[in-house]
């Protein structure tokens, strides 16, 4: 290589080494008698000096240098007088006999430092240059580790890296589909895939017994804060098991990343059961950090002639702890948060709990002290505390209670990024069903098993029955999903008569993995787990973009290289378009 070391590895050990440096000019500073300049690399920042009594010459052409010019550099190291604690290099500096410059640059639309100038977009357009800035950098580097040492975990445990392909069938069933148009077939199209899962099941039908990848899977939704049109999976999948191996195997997966990426211990997973992540959490991807566990009030608060309770389907209230001195300002605003289009509750209940004991609510008209007192209980009130209600509609109040729950959790500093909790979320329902369709849809996907112990109400209800499904859920985010498969080729077509497939139209769509099912299929599952999520979440950011190296903007664009981007009328009379 043209360098001796990288600029971030010289230490207090190197002094009066020759070496050569290699890398871009972040910053100069002309003190005059001598210019210091900060090199950067990948590894890091190692400060140049150039000397004006020593070598002139060479100090001025060192004033010459623009920002993220490309260097390379002979020089002496040295110990500084005036060390930095901040950087690894800090403690010395090299004394520079000779530089070359490799090539020049124009200046940077943006500061290229940790802090910068540049927004959103102009550092998307100049995503190479953004990368070069420490924090981008570090992402992609935490990024290739967690990748690494999933390999690691999934390798020592027998599983084999597979690639399926990228051009597969378009299915109607899922997200909605991208689509290539396919020239040798005019007319026809492949379509991009939403994850590997049917290809992962024919390669268990094949034997491969422990197959996991790293894959690229795409979706064409409407692009949300935190969604990307293309994201990566850990794809796995695994014959001959149970659930109870599954949620083994990938504990293990999660506990080893947890200790390889961040030296943390996450101990066993908890495990909850969706019906209660439900009645408790308001959602089934709980975070767990904080209790505040959601309590219903239901028979407590009936037939007081308090019509909002009275009529309400649902009545659920949360606990803030220490909160009972919150201003009227203060609740007026939670009010204001809950009434938010939204959310859409009508508003907002409270009672204090005071320090001294007595309990003052919003709606003392209603209730007296000894049915507050039993609030208190049911939400475990001490003292000091402030208790929070919502009534409404049965879906929509759990949802805002959810939502209030986060917030408050939020507000009282419960949410650190620095800890982590972890827990399964199992026995899924099977099915939901969908007012805008008028039919059942597959909760997890059609290939997911029902329950044993609930296979018989599959005919007559089958909104009651279970599905052998998992989650993983990781502070309030789902990191992980999969389930038990069905491999049994009359449950899979009843799956889809259920899902309103005619048999035709199923076989038509999936007529592939249903015949393979006759050809001895072993009884199989698997999990996927969001590879972009867990990356931000181990390097605690909020969004995925920041650990993927060339992401999309919300619109779905890539605003780097202008994509996506018309086509000359040619290729398109050429995939039959036109
Ligand atoms: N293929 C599923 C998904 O993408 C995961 C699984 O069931 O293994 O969500």
């Amino acid at each position: 290589m043209l360098r001796t070391h990288t600029c971030g590895e010289l230490s207090l050990l190197d002094v009066n080494k020759k070496v050569t440096l290699c890398g871009w000019l972040q910053r100069s500073r002309d003190l005059g008698g001598m210019t210091f300049i900060d090199l950067r690399d990948r590894y890091g920042i190692t400060q140049l000096v150039f000397n004006m009594d020593s070598l002139p010459h060479l100090c001025e052409a060192a004033r010459k240098l623009g920002r993220e010019f490309v260097l390379e550099v002979e020089g002496t190291v040295a110990e500084r007088s005036n060390k930095n604690a901040k950087i690894a290099t800090g403690d010395i500096e090299i004394i520079v006999t000779s530089f070359t410059v490799l090539n020049a640059a124009v200046l940077p639309p943006f500061t290229i430092e940790d802090q910068t100038d540049g927004g959103d977009d102009i550092r998307m357009k100049y995503r190479y240059l953004d990368i070069r800035r420490a924090p981008v950098r570090d992402a992609l580097l935490l990024r290739a580790k967690v990748a690494a040492a999933t390999r690691t975990y999934l390798n020592q445990q027998q599983f084999v890296e597979v690639e399926t392909p990228v051009l597969i069938k378009s299915t109607p069933e899922g997200a909605r589909d991208f689509v290539v148009p396919s020239r040798m077939n005019q007319g026809e199209f492949y379509a991009l895939p939403q994850s590997p899962q049917t290809f992962k099941q024919l390669l268990m039908v094949a034997g491969m017994d422990k197959y996991y990848q790293i894959v690229k899977c795409f979706r064409d939704e409407d692009l949300r804060a935190d969604r990307q049109p293309e994201f990566t999976q850990i794809d796995c999948e695994m014959s001959f098991v149970s659930q109870e191996d599954i949620l083994e195997t990938f504990e293990g997966m999660i506990r080893h990343l947890f200790q390889e990426v961040k030296g943390i211990d996450i101990g066993t997973l908890p495990r909850m059961t969706y019906a209660d992540a439900m009645k408790y959490y308001g959602n089934d991807k709980p975070d767990i950090r904080f209790d505040m566990r959601i309590a219903e009030f239901g028979d407590l608060v009936h037939g007081k002639n308090f019509k909002v309770f009275d009529d309400a389907e649902l009545v659920v209230a949360i606990c803030a702890k220490g909160c009972s001195e919150y201003t009227r300002k203060q609740l007026d605003e939670l009010t204001d948060w809950v009434k938010r289009p939204q959310l859409g509750m009508s508003g907002l209940v409270y009672a204090r709990y005071g320090k001294d004991g007595s309990i003052k609510s919003s709606v003392d008209k209603f209730y007296g002290p000894e049915e507050l007192s039993r609030w208190m209980q049911a939400c475990q009130a001490e003292p000091g505390d402030l208790v929070l209600i919502l009534a409404g509609n049965e879906h929509k109040t759990r949802k805002a209670m959810s939502e209030l729950r986060l917030e408050m959790g939020e507000r009282l500093g419960y949410r650190n990024k620095d800890e982590f909790k972890c827990l399964w979320v199992l026995d899924f329902p099977l099915l939901e069903w969908s007012e805008e369709t008028s039919r059942w849809h597959a909760m997890h996907h059609p290939f997911t098993s029902p329950k044993p112990d609930d296979f018989a109400n599959l005919a007559t209800d089958p909104g009651s029955v279970r599905a052998n499904a998992y989650d993983m859920v990781i502070n309030g985010v789902e990191v992980g999903g999969g389930s038990i498969r069905i491999h049994n080729k009359e449950i899979q077509q009843q799956m889809f008569q259920l899902l309103g497939f005619s048999p035709e139209d199923a076989q038509a769509q999936f007529g592939f993995l249903m015949n393979a099912f006759e050809f001895g299929a072993p009884p199989h599952g698997g999990i996927a787990f969001g590879f972009d999520r867990l990356c931000s979440l181990f390097g605690g950011a909020d969004s995925i973009r920041d650990y993927i190296a060339f992401p999309k903007n919300n619109a779905g664009r890539d605003v780097m290289i202008d994509s996506p981007s018309a086509i000359s009328i040619e290729q398109r009379k050429e995939l039959g378009l036109l």
